[in-house]
């Protein structure tokens, strides 16, 4: 089976009924971007920038990242990155930043909402995605943005950033696109507001489920409810995901859900445009891909909204897309 999905490499990511959609990876470092080619991923739909500042002792330099985000846009040659903007806190600490100690650390001083504190570690990482973006496709993407203040603020500072260069007489791509996760319900549920403010959405599964379920998606004792099946979350996929088109700008995911082999069929029925995943998943989620009919999954994608479990939604799933490997 191997050898066969080897063969997919070059070929188009589009179902039976030529519905083409972008199959793009999550990476964490430059050095991931070998994955990415050797499974002829089209592009990163989540480059998590947070690794840039782990494991050292002070916040890397605006040169340090410039490179880092260089690097990857040159080597993927014109391919779409997105790269999210630092998304630390939560359960990724910074010792160096002496973090406050926190009782719910998941709803607390984290990513969009420490750059908007902390401006000057944010314009720092700014200026080097800016600069970065004179060598290839590079895309912004801002975390954990639960209100249109938070995005307004966050595209004020860019904006200021840019003005700072085109005054330093610095290059760098003026259409930059820039988008959000949506991966906390209230986001979610404004998205149609949301879509007219920002050229793309990606939708965060983990978070997304994690904060609609109300279940800590690092806790083992109640993993049994973090369930990605969840109606719940389907729905506002959904929801998202019309509200999107309807705007008119494009809708990915990089949650897990994006790689999930009996939930990326759903996907396509509900017109998702950009799966990101793990790289080595790519390959297997172009199989499934196409194999499938969109026109199909469109209904199928309906009956399973209507369904009241996660288990049912499982089971019609199995039983009635079959996909032969
Ligand atoms: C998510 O929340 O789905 C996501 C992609 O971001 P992270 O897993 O880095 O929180
Ligand atoms: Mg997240």
């Amino acid at each position: 089976f191997r050898e066969r999905l080897a063969e997919l490499k070059g070929a188009k990511s589009e179902t039976k009924d030529g519905f083409e959609v972008e199959l793009v990876a999550n990476i964490g470092t430059p050095k991931d971007v070998d994955g990415v080619i050797r499974n002829d991923g089209e592009g990163v739909g989540l480059y998590r920038t947070e690794f840039l500042y782990m494991d050292r002792d002070d916040l890397p330099t605006e040169d340090e990242q410039f490179e880092a985000y260089k690097e990857v846009a040159e080597r993927l040659e014109g391919k779409p990155v997105v790269i999210r903007t630092l998304d630390i806190g939560g359960d990724k600490d910074l010792p160096y930043l002496e973090l406050p100690e926190e009782m719910n650390p998941f709803l607390g001083y984290r990513a969009i909402r420490l750059c908007l504190d902390r401006t000057d570690i944010f314009k720092t990482q700014l200026r080097a995605l800016l600069r970065a973006s004179a060598y290839g496709n590079i895309k912004i993407m801002f975390p954990m943005i639960s209100s249109i203040e938070e995005l307004r603020q966050a595209k004020a500072i860019l904006e200021e950033v840019k003005e700072e260069l085109r005054s330093e007489n610095v290059k760098f791509n003026e259409e930059i696109e820039v988008g959000m996760m949506i991966e906390i319900p209230a986001a979610a549920i404004m998205s149609d507001v949301f879509a007219k403010e920002v050229d793309f959405f990606s939708i965060g599964t983990n978070d997304l489920l994690q904060y609609t379920t109300a279940v800590d998606r690092g806790n083992r004792q109640i993993s049994y409810l973090y369930n990605q099946f969840h109606p719940a979350l389907l729905r506002l996929v959904k929801q998202v995901i019309d509200n999107g088109h309807k705007a008119g700008i494009w809708v990915g995911m990089c949650g897990e859900v994006a790689g999930d082999p009996k939930l990326i069929p759903i996907l396509i029925g509900m017109g998702l445009d950009e799966f990101s995943m793990s790289p080595i998943s790519i390959l297997k989620a172009r199989w499934i891909i196409n194999n499938l009919s969109r026109e199909e999954m469109k209904e199928m994608a309906e009956k399973v909204i209507n369904l009241p479990t996660a288990e049912e939604v499982k089971k019609f799933i199995e039983e009635n897309i079959k996909i032969e490997f």
